[in-house]
């Protein structure tokens, strides 16, 4: 991509990337700046009802976080000492983006930098996630909210354990009450059986629009996987589109 290019621009860079299959993406040469500035410069199908671990009641013995208000709420996370994560962590990531967006994007759990941070998606995923909401004009500074299932990293980035999940995924559920988005981006695996409550591979989950609790859910590949597998950028382009056509309606 050239200097200053314009979100019709990297939608078309996307495109044409999913297009020719695509080689590996260098947002390494981008700033985390460079990359919120692309961002920001621009500005169904039927629905499956998702069968999701957290649609039912509470059910894990862990008493759900009280706060229907979102600072509280907030205040509630950064001070949990649920689970084991607690004693690793270096901060917990509650989120990123703006708590009045359209769209949620829910994905795994911190990486190394979102705990250095306390900010959810900053790492290198974090950048092309930036890309793609701005290939259909989306940006964290205004329109979309970014949290995890897991507010607390796994050392060394290991695979989430089942009591650490129960503990921390009221915290989830309350969020999305409380940011009550339009419409809900679930990227990666365990973010998309999660929420729909189908354990699938993720080919099989993507390509349909769900409902979690009456809030539509689109689910996607993870950007830390689409930069490792350049040759899903196509598909994700497809999961993107769909998800601007539940935003923008029949
Ligand atoms: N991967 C995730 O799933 N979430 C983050 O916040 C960072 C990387």
């Amino acid at each position: 991509m050239g200097k200053g290019p314009t979100p019709g621009g990297v939608a078309r860079y996307l495109r044409q990337r999913g297009e020719l299959g695509g080689d590996r993406l260098f947002l390494s040469d981008l700033t985390r700046e460079e990359v919120m500035e692309l961002a920001s410069s621009g500005k169904g199908r039927g629905r499956r009802a998702a069968k999701s671990a957290l649609s039912g009641s509470e059910g894990s013995g862990v008493p759900a976080p009280i706060s229907k208000d979102y600072e509280a709420l907030k205040a509630e996370a950064l001070a949990c000492r649920r689970c084991v994560l607690a004693e690793t962590r270096t901060k917990v990531v509650f989120s990123d983006g703006h708590p009045g967006a359209r769209v949620m994007v829910v994905g795994e759990a911190p990486g190394a930098q979102e705990d250095k941070t306390g900010l959810a998606f900053v790492g290198p995923a974090g950048k092309l996630l930036d890309l793609l909401l701005a290939s259909v004009g989306l940006s964290r500074s205004n329109t979309a909210y970014i949290c995890n299932v897991l507010k607390c990293r796994p050392p060394g980035n290991r695979n989430p354990l089942p009591g650490e999940i129960q503990d921390c995924t009221p915290f989830l559920r309350r969020q999305i009450e409380v940011i009550s988005p339009e419409v809900i981006l679930a990227v990666g695996t365990f973010s998309g059986q999660f929420l729909t409550g189908e354990s699938v591979p993720l080919g099989r989950l993507r390509g349909e629009v769900y409902s979690y609790q009456g809030v539509p859910l689109v689910v996607t590949y993870h950007p830390a996987a689409l930069l490792r597998n350049p040759g899903w950028t196509r598909a994700t382009w497809d999961d993107l589109q769909l998800l601007r056509k539940v935003m923008d309606g029949p």
